[in-house]
């Protein structure tokens, strides 16, 4: 429908789901189980194309926490029957054996159109100055098609589910590129290259930096560490701010994801062996490239480090610095973004990486959702904002209770749950074996095995509700709760505090 057909106040309008992830499928799902009339928008050629481009991926949740609901209740009746519960799947299968049969379901089939890129969401005939007659306006959602084609959809209600799959976080510090990254462009990868697979060649024989303090960088690593063996002349390095990696190493055997607890006892392993070459306290401050393309010779990446300036040469960079929403398309509505997160400002306090690791995020839905601008929704992985700590199981039940809301169902809506199993380690000593030599570990308390590079300096004490281990006596396990695994419904997937479990103090 376009928009010059849309009818007062968004009545008869169907709802403008974007992105056909995991998220905005289930939000699809729920939809036709209400009833309600939808269409969803995906920029790749294919469901889940995002999680496609890092389809050589291993997820470290199994099957039985990947899967909504309501989307299994329509894909039951198919014949479709979930994988082995306890299997852990790729990017690859989970879009091969979930995402695209959902999406080919009678429900949804004919409602799902690829390649449409939304590039705007706004109110129709008004922009986000006016006030007047807003709320009796409907939304109105632009995408262009792979000619450029434009499309307007006037829409009752928008679910933003378009993730933050591809924009990544630049190398420099304070949230800016450094000078000279947009020349290095040819030495940069993406967050997650197929270091054994697809771009084996561009790794092998060569030194590989990587950057980064979350588990893309561990698998990255791990990876190339895996290439060494085989191919003579690879060397890895890697990088990051802070002083401490503990927060990656993580709580090994005691983690309440085994497979997560797993990348970091191996990461810790390759580093101590040698096979990697781990630098910490290096910042970011420049990129020298050698000229003009990757085959021209390394680019030396310039940082700061606690004994001064140093240059690491490198012939790619792999920059697995973390994710963030793209906001431009959202500049025509009236969003309450947390300044910090980018995450809607009631959610925001819930999951600030600062003090909050995935495991210790509360239940949320729809009121925790909502904007100013009635009827719109960011979920998923995007309602995270800058937050590293996105599980789609969390993603299926915002978008069970945003469609619940939309239904009239206030009462659903509402019920929102996200029980968590018991997990997590909350250790002094995952922090003070790993100090750099002369650290005290002093304000250290707990690691996270969720995130990115730390983000700022924090500015208050831990929220001392959510398991008080920093300053603790002795390391302990921290129970968070009692999960429902068979509800789908949520699971912990690290350890309290967050950011501020960090040893390290420096720069964002
Ligand atoms: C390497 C990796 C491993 C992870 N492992 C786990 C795990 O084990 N367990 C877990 O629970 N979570 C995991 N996550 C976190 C998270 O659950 C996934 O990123 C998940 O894919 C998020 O789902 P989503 O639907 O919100 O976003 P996405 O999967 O990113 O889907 C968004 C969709 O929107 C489309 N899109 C983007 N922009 C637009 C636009 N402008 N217009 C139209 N369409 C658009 C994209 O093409 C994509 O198909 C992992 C994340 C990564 C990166």
């Amino acid at each position: 429908m376009i928009a010059s057909e849309a009818e007062k106040g968004g009545e008869g309008l169907p709802v403008v789901v974007i992105g056909a992830g995991p998220t905005g499928l289930a939000a699809a799902a729920h939809l036709a189980e209400r009833g309600l009339d939808f269409v969803v928008l995906e920029a790749g050629d294919s469901a889940g194309s995002a999680i496609g481009q890092w389809g050589h991926v291993r997820l470290f949740s199994p099957w039985r926490y990947n899967t909504d609901a309501a989307a299994r209740r329509l894909l039951e009746p198919t014949g479709w029957k979930l994988p082995d519960a306890d299997t852990l799947p790729t990017g690859a299968d989970l879009v091969r054996d979930y995402l695209v049969p959902l999406a080919q379901v009678p429900a949804l089939a004919g409602r799902v159109r690829t390649g449409q890129r939304v590039i705007a969401v706004t109110r129709l005939g008004l922009d986000v100055t006016r006030s007047i007659g807003r709320e009796t306006r409907p939304l109105l959602v632009r995408a262009a098609g792979p000619d450029g084609a434009v499309t307007d959809i006037a829409a009752r209600a928008v679910i933003d589910a378009s993730g933050t799959w591809g924009r990544t976080n630049p190398l420099g510090h304070s949230g800016l590129p450094a000078p000279g990254e947009d020349q290095a462009a040819p030495h940069l990868t993406g967050p997650l290259p197929d270091v054994l697979g697809r771009d084996r060649d561009r790794f092998a024989g060569r030194h590989t930096l990587v950057v980064g303090m979350g588990h893309s960088a561990a698998g990255t690593l791990l990876a190339l560490a895996e290439l060494a063996k085989t191919e003579p002349g690879t060397r890895v390095t890697w990088t990051v701010r802070g002083t401490s990696v503990a927060r990656l190493y993580g709580g090994g055997d005691a983690d309440g994801l085994p497979a997560r607890g797993a990348i970091g006892t191996r990461l810790k392993a390759a580093v101590e062996s040698g096979r990697i070459e781990l630098i910490r306290g290096f910042t970011i401050t420049r990129l020298d490239a050698p000229g003009t393309g990757a085959e021209s010779g390394p680019v030396q990446v310039v940082g700061r480090t606690p004994d001064g300036e140093l240059a690491v040469a490198a012939d790619v960079v792999v920059a697995a610095t973390g994710f963030r929403p793209d906001l431009d398309m959202l500049r025509e509505i009236r969003v309450d973004l947390d300044r910090a997160t980018e995450a809607p400002a009631r959610l925001a306090p819930l999951i600030d990486p600062n003090f909050h690791s995935c495991g210790t995020v509360p239940p949320h839905g729809e009121r925790e959702l909502a904007h100013p601008e009635p009827g719109f929704y960011m979920a998923g992985m995007k309602s995270y904002g800058r937050a590293p700590t996105f599980l789609m199981a969390t993603g299926y039940e915002q978008v069970r209770s945003i469609v619940a809301a939309l239904a009239g169902d206030r009462e659903a809506a509402d019920d929102v749950q996200l029980d968590l199993p018991e997990t997590g380690v909350c250790s002094s000593d995952l922090l003070t074996e790993d100090l750099l030599p002369g650290d005290t570990g002093q304000d250290a308390g707990c690691g996270t095995s969720c995130g990115t590079e730390p983000a700022a300096t924090p500015t208050v004490q831990a929220d001392s509700t959510v398991g008080g281990c920093c300053g603790g006596p002795a390391p302990e396990p921290i129970s968070i709760g009692v999960g429902a695994p068979d509800g789908g419904l949520g699971f912990a997937t690290g350890v309290v505090h967050g950011y501020s479990g960090d040893a390290e103090r420096g720069d964002a």
